[in-house]
């Protein structure tokens, strides 16, 4: 009998982030003032977050330490589990490997507490009372939620409307954890009431939200605001994932040839790649890494490479990103998440200089993955996590036409239990596919701010 699930001792819990600023042969574009065009410093920065996490966005330090309080709570579930997938294996007949690592073990459900907890400590550090930030699918709304219960915090979250109302259970565990959650555009704030006045009837979408959530964090001393993707800092301390990946495989004696996560705004996909990019560039290991986005936001296989901004109302700083326009609203018909139009700058950095492979897969096929997942290895992925299993699918399968035993890794970023309805609406052949046109790209492209 194999071994077929390898945990960590939790005293092997990472004490460390891997900050892969420190390992790249370029450094990655600078951050933009959106006033003056200029590269932005520190005090800039300082109205929304905190300084330690600013430091963070900045530091070229290849390690940096999880503090001991961090450390403590990150233990009620880490490390997570990393799992072969061997029923999966036989499924699909493969001579691949396939192994997952699964964040969904986490109390929220995904791998997004593992940066909300460190957002919501270092937060309280600094003295802030209130933290503000938008999600679209909940998960990141519940995470913060979560952590701030733990550090005291009070949470305010702003919902992308179309989520508001399709998940209302998300709603209540951002509740229950004590946030209050308002559904944007909202009456609340000038850039909701803005939209809401050209567009009665918007479902909103994560850039509005954000816009919303920046505003009432500037306005008073003791809010900060608070994003769960994108920044560099939310993609260091996501790299417990592929911290602990890579001394879990080493117990099961393997290395993987192929690394795959799903990509939003870029922070599992980060977390559970980032360490293996960093041994690739440190010249230790060579490694396929695949990302996988949604065909219907498709910012690196659609989208330009362009300074942009990060919010819809353009109150963010200018970052240079693959995007596919700050007007960009998703479909409503798509399902599954994923629905940010740019993807993190240090993400776009590395795919630009040719160390991902980006794949954009639709949402039939992801759901397709996810059902076949669900029915051989027992969980549910979330929606988003359903592109990653995707992908390790099609690797498999091209395992298995070329006839070749490869070791393939890929994170399963979390659980489905609050998404069921879209499992519904799938069974019951509502899903689409959607194609996000050229035409469609081309028109929100030409909202790009004009950078010299
Ligand atoms: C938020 C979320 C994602 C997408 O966000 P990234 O920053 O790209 O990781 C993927 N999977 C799950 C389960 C999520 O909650």
């Amino acid at each position: 009998m194999t071994k077929i699930k390898y945990l960590l001792d939790e005293s092997a819990m990472p004490t460390a982030w891997y900050n892969i600023a420190a390992d790249l042969p370029t450094p990655a574009p600078a951050v933009l003032h959106p006033g003056t065009g200029q590269p932005i410093g520190p005090a800039d920065l300082a109205p929304l977050f905190p300084m330690a996490l600013i430091m963070q966005e900045v530091s070229t330090e290849r390690s940096i330490e999880i503090p001991e309080e961090v450390q403590q709570i990150y233990r009620q579930w880490r490390p997570t589990p990393l799992y072969r997938a061997r029923r999966l294996e036989q499924a699909l007949d493969t001579p691949a490997k396939i192994y997952y690592k699964y964040e969904g073990a986490s109390p929220a459900g995904s791998h997004k507490p593992n940066t909300a907890v460190a957002q919501a400590y270092y937060n309280k550090q600094e003295g802030v009372k209130r933290l503000v930030t938008e999600t679209g699918a909940g998960q990141w709304g519940s995470s913060l939620a979560f952590a701030g219960a733990l550090f005291g915090l009070e949470v305010l979250v702003y919902m992308v409307r179309v989520s508001y109302h399709q998940k209302p259970y998300r709603r209540a565990l951002m509740e229950v954890y004590g946030a209050r959650v308002v559904a944007s555009p909202s009456e609340e704030t000038a850039s909701g009431r803005a939209v809401l006045a050209a567009h009665p009837d918007s479902t909103g979408s994560l850039g509005i939200a954000i816009s919303e959530a920046v505003e009432v964090a500037v306005q008073r001393e003791d809010t900060k605001y608070a994003l769960g993707s994108v920044l560099s800092h939310v993609l260091l301390h996501q790299t417990v994932i592929g911290i602990e990946s890579i001394a879990q495989l080493e117990q099961a004696g393997d290395y993987p040839d192929v690394v795959i996560g799903s990509a939003g705004g870029g922070s599992n996909f980060a977390g559970i790649a980032f360490p293996f990019i960093g041994a690739k560039l440190r010249g230790e290991r060579n490694v396929r890494v695949v990302a996988v986005e949604p065909a219907a936001c498709p910012s690196m296989t659609k989208g330009k490479y362009a300074y942009d901004f990060g919010d819809t109302a353009h109150l963010t700083p200018l970052t240079k990103m693959y995007t596919l326009g700050n007007s960009f609203v998703p479909s409503g018909i798509h399902a599954g998440g994923l629905r940010y139009h740019g993807m993190a700058p240090m993400v776009s950095h590395l795919l630009d200089l040719g160390q991902i492979e980006p794949i954009a897969v639709q949402q039939l096929e992801t759901f397709a993955a996810g059902m076949q997942f669900a029915r051989s290895e027992g969980i549910i992925p979330a929606p988003e996590s359903n592109h990653a299993v995707a992908g390790a699918i099609r690797e498999a399968l091209r395992c298995k036409e070329e006839g070749v035993s490869q070791t393939i890794l890929f994170n399963l970023s979390g659980h489905g239990h609050f998404d069921m309805q879209a499992y519904t609406d799938y069974q019951a052949g509502k899903l689409k596919d959607f194609e996000y046109s050229d035409e469609e790209v081309a028109a929100a492209l030409a909202d790009l701010p004009k950078v010299g």
